[in-house]
């Protein structure tokens, strides 16, 4: 009897045996419909065995397989294995992110290729049916049969028989997008030299594995070098992805790929399309009619038959990180599915993560620069930095960055105030009795929202109506402490009584479209002053904008997270790229404590590889990541005894399992959370350690089977493997 193992998105880590019954045709990738239990569910079939240590009689049929998906490919199939593997996921879970949503139809328009013709697999099926009667379906063939193939629009006119036909056809991988003169269009970009260069290293070798970091400053043009690899790539007959962080995703990076490789067949991907158009856009990627796919995280499991390059822009972004569910990191994925596939993978971005640095510093990347703007008049921004706690400070606005505020507005140009809080003020507090407005779910301050009069928590969600008088001692004398976006917004609009203040966070652009509106209304100059978080620092291209103010940068510095400082930098550099990137020239006032810190003075140089070396030569001396391996056990529970004692027995397990092997990991105690408590439960976690990446591999699975055993129902516990947060 054949058998069948069966991936299915359940958190046991398994696979799962069902027999096939004779007349289904089932294979490794065949997506499949199964009982479990009560329960019917979708799943990939993984492997055919001979036998099962199940019971025969418990050994349940295969009920059908899904037509109406395309086999998944073995690349995918052994892509989610080793997400599985490596990320400590279960199995089921991670075969489950290759599938798209089901159970629609799929919708929108399909993005189709411009030409046609008929694959090597399509001849030979279709030799067969030469003598067909229909003449619409010899014209069909005929000029699919062409060399260079059949445009889109004569294939459609031969009629809707012939046209469904071709729909079939295309499904089963008869015909194939012929592949296109792609170069980026004519008369918008010719590279300049460095760029040029840099596409030849990265596009030297199309059928071999090669990495690259493109290291490029704000401005640099790394984007006309991923279309120009893409055009590349699919004037070769293949398919490129290109992952971007959620927040560049935006219609003017789709319209911007379109006006560069108008021939291009393009399906942008990402989790706020409706089902329907996901499907649709997926279906187009599987059966390779598209040439480009575009999309955040999700993408990089986006099925592509012929793959030929993958492109991570802004590729230290921490967006490429999944947070919950399966916790995956994209950049990585991606990189190794370019290993599985030979082709090669850019890496781009100004502020590269220090593991990408680091590879590309010991030669395991080729490291392509282009150190200038690409356009000729424009240059990095000057940086200025101005003291913070200056008596002249009036609501945070030291006197310097005041005038440099008024110069822009007597000028008409654009000021953008970045500050990475929303909210009025951080917190609230009793000038009295200093009692302080806390969360009664988390371990957090409330944080003060003039606008909605109401204490909000940032974590959990929890809000309540912002009391008139201390609930501990009844004086009404509460200080709101601390910046926000709203406090900044309010203080400005009295500061320039004539500018027009716009405030950019998350609460001002929650209802739909309204960033998009805002954005258009900044384009079209109708605001003078921005205030807003990190949500303006990416991808925004503003002509009249010419100072960003930088407030509350410091903060970082305290941190107990070591990537506090790496990421701050990155974050600035790219606030600072939003200035000056037309003709005028930029500048950035950074009011800080600390002028003297080793960040605050490579970024005035925008030299961002002397801190990165000094911060390399800091995580050596700690054993930090590049040169150790993380992994992170966190635990949750009503109750704080429950938590502590599931972590000790689980460090207890861990230590009983390296004292009997040769592994050398470091188990280290439990530690509270960095939010000890979040949404009513408690959160505690420890920190496994290892300076090989192999020993914490052999390492994990073994422990994490043992917590399983524990079977410990009063706690949830998860592990992240390469973890970007403690908290
Ligand atoms: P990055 O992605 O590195 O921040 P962009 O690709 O957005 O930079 O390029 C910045 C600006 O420079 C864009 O307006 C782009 O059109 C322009 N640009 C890029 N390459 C060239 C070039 N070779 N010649 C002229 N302008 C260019
Ligand atoms: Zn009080
Ligand atoms: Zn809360």
């Amino acid at each position: 009897m054949a058998i069948v193992r069966v991936a299915l998105p359940v958190a046991t880590n398994q696979l799962f045996d069902y027999w096939s019954p004779s007349g289904l045709e089932i294979r490794t990738g065949s997506v499949v419909r199964v009982r479990l239990g009560q329960r019917r569910l979708l799943g990939i079939a993984v492997d055919r065995v001979e036998a099962t240590d199940v019971a025969p009689e418990r050994v349940a049929p295969i009920d059908e397989v899904v037509t109406a998906l395309p086999r998944l490919p073995p690349d995918l199939c052994a892509l989610a294995q080793f997400v599985s593997e490596y990320y400590q996921q279960p199995i089921g879970q991670c075969f489950a992110l290759l599938l798209p949503p089901l159970g629609v139809s799929a919708g929108g328009r399909e993005p189709l290729a411009r030409r046609y013709r008929l694959t090597a697999g399509g001849q030979a099926a279709l030799a067969g049916l030469v003598n067909t009667r229909s003449a619409a379906l010899q014209q069909l063939q005929r000029l699919l049969r062409a060399p260079e193939g059949a445009a889109i629009g004569e294939l459609r006119d031969c009629g809707a028989h012939a046209w469904r036909t071709f729909a079939v056809w295309r499904k089963r991988q008869f015909v194939e997008p012929v592949p296109e003169k792609a170069e980026i269009a004519p008369g918008n970009i010719v590279l300049n030299a460095e760029q040029r260069a840099a596409v030849i290293d990265a596009m030297a070798e199309m059928d071999r594995f090669a990495p690259s970091l493109l290291q490029g400053v704000t401005g640099s043009g790394k984007t006309e070098v991923y279309f120009d690899s893409v055009a590349r790539v699919v004037a070769a007959g293949r398919q490129a992805l290109l992952l971007v962080p959620e927040i560049n995703l935006t219609p003017q990076l789709e319209h911007r790929i379109k006006s560069a490789l108008p021939r291009v067949s393009l399906a942008v991907l990402h989790s706020g399309l409706s089902s329907s158009a996901r499907l649709g856009r997926w279906l187009a990627a599987a059966r390779g009619d598209v040439q480009l796919v575009v999309g955040t995280r999700l993408a990089v499991f986006a099925p592509m038959p012929r793959l030929g390059l993958i492109v991570v822009d802004v590729e230290h972004d921490v967006s490429f990180k999944q947070q919950d569910g399966v916790r995956y990191h994209a950049r990585d994925v991606a990189v190794y599915r370019a290993r599985l596939r030979d082709v090669p993978v850019i890496l781009g971005s100004a502020t590269p993560s220090l593991e990408t640095y680091a590879h590309a510093r010991r030669g395991r990347y080729r490291w392509l620069r282009l150190p200038q703007r690409a356009i000729a008049q424009s240059v990095l921004p000057s940086v200025r930095l101005v003291p913070n706690r200056a008596s002249d400070s009036r609501e945070g606005l030291g006197a310097a960055l005041r005038q440099a505020i008024a110069d822009r507005v007597a000028r008409s140009e654009q000021t953008l105030l970045f500050i990475n809080r929303r909210g009025f003020a951080p917190s609230l507090l009793c000038v009295a009795c200093a009692w302080k407005a806390m969360c009664p779910r988390c371990a957090a301050r409330l944080v003060v929202h003039r606008d909605t009069g109401a204490l909000r928590c940032h974590h959990c969600g929890y809000a309540e109506g912002l009391p008139s008088a201390c609930p501990a001692c009844g004086n009404q004398d509460l200080l709101p402490l601390g910046f926000g976006t709203q406090r900044l917004e309010r203080a400005l609009a009295e500061l320039y009584p004539t500018a027009r203040v716009l405030r950019v966070d998350r609460d001002s652009t929650r209802r739909k479209g309204a960033f998009a509106t805002m954005r258009r209304a900044i384009a079209a100059g109708e605001v003078d002053i921005l205030v807003g978080t990190q949500m303006l620092a990416k991808g925004h291209d503003f002509p009249r904008l010419t100072l960003v103010g930088v407030l509350g940068a410091d903060n970082a510095l305290y941190s107990a997270d070591f990537r506090a400082t790496e990421r701050l930098f990155a974050l600035l550099e790219q606030v600072a790229g939003r200035a000056g990137r037309g003709k005028l020239a930029g500048e950035v006032v950074l009011q800080t404590d600390f002028p003297d810190h080793p960040l605050y003075a490579a970024l005035v140089d925008h030299d961002y590889n002397r801190f990165a070396e000094t911060l390399l030569a800091e995580r050596e001396l700690l054993d930090l990541p590049p040169f150790a391996h993380l992994a992170l056990l966190s635990a949750e529970a009503s109750k704080r005894e429950t938590v502590t004692a599931f972590l000790e027995r689980a460090v207890a397990h861990g230590r009983a399992l390296l004292a009997t092997s040769e592994l050398r990991c470091e188990v280290y105690p439990p530690v509270p959370a960095g939010l000890a408590r979040r949404a009513g439960l408690e959160r505690g976690q420890v920190l496994v350690q290892s300076s090989e990446r192999s020993a914490l591999h052999e390492f994990l699975p073994r422990w994490r089977a043992l917590l399983e055993r524990m079977r410990q129902q009063r706690v949830r516990w998860t592990v992240d493997v390469d973890p970007l947060e403690f908290a």
